[in-house]
C-alpha cells in the first residue's frame, strides 16, 4: 500500500481548500492537515462552494483521497475547563459543519486543559462535552491527540484517553491522533515504538487509531514540553521515526509532518518528505533548505 504522508499547510482566504491541495503537493506530499483558519482564535470565513469544487478535480487529477485529509481544530478550544466548555461546544459543533461541508471525515482535537480544576474534573467536563457534540447524525471522526503533558494537559496517557472515550456516548466517532512528539514528552519510549503500539492496542485498541503526527523532539522523553523538531534533529532520531512511519501496522493511517519552520520562515516539508520516502537522513537538511527558498 502506498504511504500517506503529508505536512500541516495553511488555509488562506482567497483560495481556501483549493490552496492548501496545491500547498501540500509543492511538498510532494499525498495528503495534509489545516485549520479552517488562524489556530489561536475562533474567526472563521464563509466557505466557498467554488473553491471546494476546484480542490476536489485537483485532488482527484493528483490522486488524493479526501478520506486522508485532516482538520486540526484551534487550540485555543478547551472543553475541561468549565469556564471554557460552553463555548468550546458551540464552536465545535459550527467546525464540524464547516469540515462536513467540506466532504472531510477527521477533525483532531486537543482534549483540553483542566486549569483551575482538578484534572478528573477536567476528563468529565471533555466528556459532557463530547456528548453535546456528537451524536448518531455526526459524521466526521472527532481524533482526540494524545498530549505531552504541558501544563494541565489532559489525554496525555492512552488511560486517560481511554478514559474520556469510555464516557461518550455515541463513541464510534471518537479515534485518536497519535502524535510522535508528545508522546515522547509524555513518557512513552518511542525508540521501542513495537511495545508502545502493543500498550496502546490493549488500552484504547488500534482500530481508534485515526492519523499519525509525525515529529521529532527538542527535549528528552517525560519532559511534557511540546517543542517539535525537524525530523532526526531531535531526540527520537531518524531510524525510530522512519520506523513509525512504515510501520505494517499504521499502513493507509495518515501521518502528517508539522515539524518546525527553518529560520522561522522556510516550510521543511518538501525535504523531509523526500528524506522519508528516499528513507535517508539529510544531515544538511538546513542548509538545504536555505538554499531551495533564497
Ligand atoms: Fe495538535
Ligand atoms: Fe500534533
Ligand atoms: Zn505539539
Amino acid at each position: 500500500m502506498e504511504l500517506i504522508i503529508g505536512a500541516h499547510v495553511s488555509y488562506k482566504k482567497e483560495e481556501q481548500l483549493l490552496g492548501c491541495v496545491k500547498e501540500a503537493l509543492s511538498y510532494g506530499a499525498n495528503t495534509f492537515m489545516f485549520y479552517t483558519g488562524a489556530p489561536q482564535n475562533t474567526m472563521r470565513t464563509e466557505i466557498k462552494e467554488e473553491k471546494i469544487k476546484e480542490a476536489n478535480e485537483l485532488l482527484t487529477q493528483e490522486g488524493m483521497d479526501l478520506k486522508n485529509i485532516i482538520v486540526h481544530a484551534p487550540y485555543i478550544i478547551n472543553l475541561a475547563n468549565p469556564k471554557t466548555s460552553e463555548f468550546a461546544v458551540q464552536f465545535l459543533k459550527e467546525e464540524i459543519k464547516r469540515v462536513e461541508k467540506l466532504g472531510i471525515t477527521k477533525i483532531v482535537l486537543h482534549p483540553g486543559s483542566h486549569v483551575g480544576v482538578t484534572k478528573e474534573e477536567g476528563i468529565q467536563n471533555i466528556i459532557r462535552g463530547l456528548n453535546q457534540v456528537v451524536d448518531r447524525t455526526t459524521k466526521v471522526m472527532i481524533c482526540l491527540e494524545t498530549m505531552a503533558g504541558k501544563g494541565t494537559e489532559c489525554g496525555s496517557t492512552f488511560e486517560e484517553l481511554k478514559q474520556i472515550i469510555d464516557g461518550v456516548n455515541y463513541n464510534e466517532k471518537i479515534g485518536v491522533c497519535l502524535d510522535t512528539c508528545h508522546i515522547h514528552d509524555a513518557g512513552y519510549d518511542v525508540s521501542n515504538f513495537d511495545e508502545v503500539l502493543l500498550t496502546f492496542d490493549k488500552i484504547i485498541g488500534l482500530s481508534r487509531l485515526q492519523c499519525i503526527h509525525i515529529n521529532d523532539s527538542k527535549n528528552g522523553r517525560s519532559s511534557h514540553k511540546d517543542r517539535h523538531e525537524n525530523i532526526g534533529y531531535g531526540s527520537i532520531g531518524f531510524n525510530s521515526l522512519l520506523h513509525v512511519i512504515y510501520h505494517d501496522k499504521l499502513e493507509g493511517i495518515p501521518k502528517i509532518l508539522e515539524t518546525p519552520y527553518v529560520d522561522k520562515e522556510y516550510p521543511p516539508y518538501k525535504f523531509e518528505i523526500e528524506e522519508i520516502r528516499k528513507k535517508k537522513y539529510n544531515e544538511h537538511l538546513y542548509d538545504t533548505i536555505r538554499f531551495f527558498y533564497k
